[in-house]
C-alpha cells in the first residue's frame, strides 16, 4: 500500500506563505530492479509519484529542495504575480494518482518556465515524469517526456556548471546516452557513449559511469550482430 510508504508533514509555501501539507516518502522501500537510465522499480510502489510538492492554496509546484531554499527575491516576484490571488485550487491527495502526479510535475516545469528556471531542474522532472509514465505502461507519454528529458540535460552540459550536487557532467552524459537507447536513437546513443568510453579520465575517476557506460555499448554491440 502506498500509504505505508507515505507520511504527511506540513510545510511552509514560499510563495503564499501559508502552512501546505505535503506527501514524503518512507526510506527503504525494496528495490525490485533498475532501467539503464537509472530509473529504480520498488515493490508495489512508485516514489517519483510524490517527488514534486503542490502547495494546497496556491498550487505553486516543485520539488523538497526547491519548497525548503531560499527563492531568490527576483523569482519570488515573478511566482508571487503568476499564483497569488488566482485562485488555483489543488485539492491535497495523499495517495498520488497518474493524474494528479502528472498535473503536479506539468505545474513544476511550467513555474520553472516562467522564471527561465536551470534545464538540469526541468530536466529531472521530465525525467522522473517519463519513469511514471513506463510504470503505468503508456509509452507514448513516456517517450515524449524522455526526449524532453534529454534535450533539457543537453542544455544543462551546454550551459551549466557541474557537479549539480552529486550530479557530474559524465554522469548527465551518460544519462542521455542511456534515453537516446530507450528511445531507440542507436545513433545518438553511440556518439555520447563514445564520449566516456574513449575518455581515459573517465575510467580512473568515475569507474562505475565508464563500466555503465561500457555494458550499454556492449548491449548495442550484441544487439547488431543478432540483426
Ligand atoms: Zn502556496
Amino acid at each position: 500500500m502506498a500509504v505505508d510508504n507515505t507520511f504527511v508533514v506540513e510545510k511552509p509555501c514560499p510563495i503564499c506563505e501559508q502552512m501546505t501539507r505535503v506527501v514524503k516518502v518512507r526510506s527503504r522501500i525494496p528495490v525490485v530492479s533498475r532501467d539503464e537510465d537509472a530509473c529504480t522499480h520498488y515493490k508495489d510502489f512508485c516514489p517519483y509519484l510524490y517527488t514534486v510538492w503542490v502547495c494546497e492554496h496556491c498550487g505553486f509546484a516543485a520539488d523538497e529542495t526547491t519548497f525548503t531554499t531560499k527563492i531568490p527575491d527576483r523569482h519570488l516576484a515573478i511566482l508571487r504575480g503568476a499564483l497569488i490571488g488566482k485562485n488555483i485550487k489543488i485539492p491535497f491527495a495523499e495517495e498520488r494518482t497518474l493524474g494528479n502526479a502528472s498535473t503536479a510535475f506539468r505545474l513544476a516545469l511550467k513555474f520553472l518556465d516562467i522564471i527561465n528556471g536551470k534545464a538540469s531542474k526541468k530536466a529531472k522532472y521530465a525525467h522522473q515524469l517519463a519513469w511514471i509514465y513506463r510504470e503505468a505502461g503508456d509509452v507514448n507519454q513516456e517517450n515524449e517526456f524522455l526526449a524532453k528529458a534529454a534535450e533539457f540535460y543537453e542544455a544543462a552540459l551546454a550551459k551549466e556548471h557541474f557537479p549539480i550536487g552529486e550530479l557530474t557532467d559524465n554522469a548527465v552524459v551518460y544519462l542521455v546516452a542511456a534515453i537516446y537507447y530507450r528511445l531507440g536513437d542507436m545513433q545518438k546513443t553511440t556518439s555520447y557513449l563514445s564520449r566516456l568510453i574513449g575518455d581515459q579520465s573517465v575510467r580512473e575517476r568515475e569507474p562505475r559511469i565508464f563500466d555503465k557506460a561500457r555494458d550499454l555499448w556492449g548491449d548495442i554491440r550484441a544487439a547488431k550482430k543478432r540483426r
